[in-house]
């Protein structure tokens, strides 16, 4: 019978031993988890009646792999999109003012987000000729030189706000952004390509005589740390929470000895490292330094996420959308705002609202510094400057991620193939998580579904 060791209890981990259970029925699977709690940076909270995510708010639908975990534990019916008005409605935070983003190319036209050069810019974008060589290029760089400067420095800071909480100017697009690289390269634009990929939606759809939605975000009524219960519920050997994980060893004959604290220890075949890059280093480093070094050179941004409950009937703004993003380079105190409660049911009790802001990220590292009364007055500062909002809070939460979100920077491509290239001298060692191939969850149950595969090969030989 294989034994298999996963250090790291997030959805990385979880999903892989879910996968690996499928397809190895007669392994042993055990989950190390350092936090008493599972999930890692998947965690719901309910407080004074507020239902708060402390990590991510949904999943999107542009990949199959975390609908398709759903569906398998059962959960398809259980699923919640996000409301109309919130897929609809999304903000920017742009010199100091709100903007709607417009939802289609004739409402782009005539909004007022960005400049009459700049819309021509991204009109244009299909006649700029690709770049001839694979060399990595920042997404600012690669933004810049598609388009144009104010294109980079508002829409594109926004997006990637709103995913990395990162420096454009650092994040390799390649990495980071690995589908606008692909269109680029594949049909010489990303406007070509996107409009290709549209095309291809809706005749796909048609095919299977729907109509063709737009992209989608999902999550539970009762929030995301329903995925991380059900996961906990369905393997057969139930995670151990509460393990840290303090030595990787090679076992004298063949596969490995995980230590934990004291006297702990497992014996196993395999060992998947689904714990952050900084804890993987750390294990690894007696094994191979330099492979600690290139895992231990990944870095991380810091997040403080601010959740306040509002009566509703105290608020006059409508609240109809997603929320707002502002643009790292703005350097405001808060890199945007989540109104939780327009999106999915069950955020907030009859008569409130939630709202939850996210500070912070790559430039502003010191707010994680801030004590709390200081934070929330900044995040107060900010929802009367947007929202019009001076009411008191009914209620505040506040979480604090030090190491949050894993950055992609320049060459990021690069270290990874010397990390495949050294972590492959060690027969049943892996490394996995978000640290390497997308850090978002779909790319987390996605490498779950690729590595689980990988690991079922290696064991059959
Ligand atoms: C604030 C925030 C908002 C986000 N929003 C979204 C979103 O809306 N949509 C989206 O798709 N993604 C979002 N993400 C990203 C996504 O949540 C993460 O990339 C994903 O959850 C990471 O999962 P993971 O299992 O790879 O890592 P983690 O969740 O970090 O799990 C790693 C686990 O390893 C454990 N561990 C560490 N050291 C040890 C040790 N020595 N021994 C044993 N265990 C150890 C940790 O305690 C942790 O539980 C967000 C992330 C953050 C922080």
């Amino acid at each position: 019978m294989a034994r298999i060791v996963i250090v790291g209890g997030g959805v990385s981990g979880l999903s892989l031993a879910y996968r690996l259970q499928q397809q190895l029925p007669t392994a042993e699977i055990t989950v190390l988890e350092k936090n008493n709690r599972l999930g890692g940076c998947i965690g719901t909270v309910q407080h004074a009646g507020f239902r708060i995510e402390i990590g991510p708010n949904g999943f999107l639908d542009n990949k199959q792999s975390t609908l398709n975990l759903c569906r398998d534990l059962g959960l398809g019916a259980g699923l919640v999109r996000a409301s109309e008005a919130a897929a609809r409605n999304r903000f920017l935070m742009l010199r100091g003012k709100m903007h709607q983003l417009p939802s289609s190319p004739l409402a782009f036209l005539t909004s007022g987000v960005v400049s009459w050069r700049a819309k021509l810019a991204l009109l244009t974008e299909r006649f700029r000729s690709p770049r001839p060589d694979l060399k990595d290029e920042s997404i600012d760089a690669f933004a810049r030189r598609r388009t144009s400067a104010e294109i980079a420095d508002t829409l594109v800071d926004a997006f990637v706000t709103g995913i990395h909480a990162g420096d454009p100017g650092l994040l390799s697009v390649r990495a980071a952004f690995p589908r606008f690289a692909e269109l680029e390269r594949q049909y010489g634009s990303l406007s070509k390509g996107m409009a290709h990929a549209a095309r291809q939606r809706r005749a796909e759809a048609a095919a299977r005589g729907e109509t063709p939605t737009r992209q989608q975000m999902w999550s539970f009524p009762e929030g995301l740390g329903r995925l991380i219960d059900t996961l906990r519920q369905q393997l057969k050997t139930p995670p151990l929470a509460g393990v840290t994980v303090r030595q990787l060893e090679r076992a004298p004959e063949r596969g490995w000895i995980v230590r934990g604290e004291g006297q702990e220890r497992w014996d196993a075949d395999v060992v998947v490292l689904a714990c952050p890059a900084y804890q993987q280093a750390s294990l690894v480093a007696d094994l191979d330094a330099e492979l600690a070094d290139w895992i231990g050179g990944i870095a991380y941004n810091c997040i403080a996420v601010v959740a306040l409950g509002f009566r509703r009937a105290e608020i006059a703004h409508p609240l109809e959308g997603f929320g707002y993003l502002t643009p790292g380079r703005e350097r405001r105190d808060v890199l945007g705002v989540q109104w939780c409660s327009s999106i999915y049911p069950g955020r907030a009790p009859e008569g409130m609202v939630l709202l939850r802001a996210l500070c912070g990220g790559w430039h502003r590292p010191e707010m994680l510094g801030w004590d709390e009364q200081r934070l929330l007055t900044a995040v107060r500062q900010e929802l009367r400057h947007a929202l019009g909002i001076v009411a008191d809070p009914v209620m505040h939460f506040l979480w604090r991620w030090e190491r949050a979100i894993p950055q992609y920077h320049l060459g990021h491509l690069e270290r990874l193939a010397r990390i495949e290239e050294r972590s492959g001298r060690y027969p049943g060692l892996f490394v996995a998580g978000n640290a390497f191939h997308g850090v978002s969850l779909n790319d987390c149950t996605e490498q779950a579904e690729m590595l689980s595969a990988r690991i079922k090969i290696l064991l059959a030989h």
